[in-house]
């Protein structure tokens, strides 16, 4: 099977590189093992919240410099303070373009409301989740936070405790309706995904509207846990401009309700623009000759290679085993490509949850132009993008989305200068 770029990894890294090559002609395909972390996605892409010395920022365009100078293995200091400036934006073009209408700009952080209630910075926020421009005064005197009976992935008592501090008035509802007695019969199957399919029938829009109406008599706003427009997005509009107040929507505990549908629907664009994905299938070796990558095998296509002129790993980190950690290293399973991590183990991780995790910055060598580093040299048509790069800290420094996208159009664009005065493949 002949590719021009063969995909290691269909998560948000993946679809992105894959469109924007699908979007300049080239034939690609993607390989992905399973799940991504967008089914993890709280509805807000992180570009940079603080940098690495721990000081928060405003401003990710203007910060970039600062970036730089703490940490110059980050995946953005590697793409350079200008290029930066210039991706974010391409990516902002690229998501409204390819239908992902998402809130927020790369020169000014706005501010999520967490599941705790608490006000975190972030990049580009999706549509009808709650957000606000800065992070001291919400617009609202009294919200109304409403829950469905028995539902346990939403915490209604930390947001309402959370915004009470900061001079919100809260009231907590829960209510029921009769078509989601079918769904709770099985506890573990009341999940925002199948609540979604109860929630998005039209014939239960009047009754929500009531609800959602007779619940929120006195309050500016709603706010009601992402499980609601899976299928049917036009749903929650449409009920917004009945009640007439807007219901802003929380992520509630996996399964992300918004993440799985990004994911499908990144996934459907890929292949609708003549992608090929192969989910289930896992990338297990390959053929590396002198610094090229001359073939990749996969588990369900056995000793059938995928040959391509181009590669790109984006398998994720150690979430989605794209990284492996055993007692003594932290190795890339395919290519066996170098790590970046600490030697001592003792040093990969801190006791306190909630303090920086070195671990977090493990990841595989590139070059400056992303190339995977193998032997201490660059492989020339393998390139790496995403969570599987080092030298970043996704938690810590609220980088997590942005790392992924930009790194994903960051690498097409090589790719597709390094192949221009190449013609496409055919088979
Ligand atoms: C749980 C979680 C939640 C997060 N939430 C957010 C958030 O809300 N906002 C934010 O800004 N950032 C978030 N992040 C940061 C996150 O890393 C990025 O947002 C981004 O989604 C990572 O995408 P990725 O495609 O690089 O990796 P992943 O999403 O991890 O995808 C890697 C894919 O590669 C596949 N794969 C692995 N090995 C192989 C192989 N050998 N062959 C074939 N396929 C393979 C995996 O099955 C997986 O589908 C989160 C991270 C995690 C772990």
């Amino acid at each position: 099977m002949k590719f021009d770029t063969v995909i290691i990894g269909g998560g948000l890294t993946g679809l992105i590189s894959g469109i924007r090559l699908l979007q300049r002609g080239q034939k690609c395909a993607i390989i992905s093992s399973g799940q991504s972390a967008l089914h993890f996605f709280s509805g807000s892409f992180d570009l940079l919240n603080f940098l690495p010395d721990g000081s928060p920022v405003q401003n990710p365009e203007a910060s970039i410099k600062d970036l730089a100078q703490q940490a110059p293995n980050h995946p953005y200091a590697k793409i350079g303070e200008s290029k930066f400036v210039q991706l974010a934006k391409e990516a902002e073009k690229f998501l409204l373009e390819i239908g992902i209408p998402a809130h927020g700009s790369s020169s000014k952080n706005h501010y999520r409301i967490t599941p705790m209630g608490v006000l975190k910075p972030t990049w580009l926020t999706m549509p009808n989740f709650a957000y606000n421009e800065d992070n001291e005064k919400l617009p609202w005197k009294k919200v109304s936070i409403l829950n469905i009976e028995g539902f346990l992935d939403f915490h209604p008592e930390f947001i309402s405790e959370a915004l009470e501090k900061i001079h919100i008035e809260t009231e907590i509802k829960y209510f029921n309706l009769p078509e989601l007695d079918a769904v709770r019969k099985n506890p573990s199957e009341f999940r925002s995904t199948n609540l979604s399919i109860v929630f998005d029938k039209e014939e239960n829009m009047d009754t929500l509207a009531k609800i959602f109406s007779e619940n929120s008599k006195n309050s500016d706003a709603i706010i009601f846990p992402d499980c609601i427009g899976f299928k049917n997005t036009e749903i929650l509009p449409t009920l917004i401009k009945k009640i007439g107040k807007p219901i802003l929507l929380v992520p509630t505990f996996p399964p992300s309700l918004v993440g799985v549908r990004t994911q499908q629907y990144l996934k459907n664009y890929f292949t609708k623009l003549g992608g090929i994905y192969m989910l289930g299938d896992n990338v297990v070796h390959a053929d590396v000759e002198g610094y090229h990558v001359s073939k990749i095998y996969t588990h369900n296509h056995g000793d059938i290679p995928f040959i391509a002129k181009n590669i790109i790993l984006s398998s994720g980190s150690f979430f989605s085993q794209g990284l492996i950690a055993d007692t003594k290293q932290v190795y890339e399973p395919v290519f066996n490509l170098d790590t970046d991590y600490l030697t001592d183990r003792a040093d990969w991780y801190n006791s306190n949850l909630f303090d920086r995790q070195n671990y977090q910055q493990f990841g595989v060598k590139t070059n400056s132009n992303f190339n995977a580093i193998k032997d201490d040299q660059p492989i020339d048509n393998l390139f790496v993008a995403g969570a599987t790069l080092s030298g970043f800290n996704p938690l810590k420094e609220g980088c997590g989305a942005g790392v992924s996208i930009l790194s994903a159009l960051h690498v097409a664009e090589q790719i597709l200068t390094k192949e221009k005065t190449h013609e496409p493949i055919t088979q």
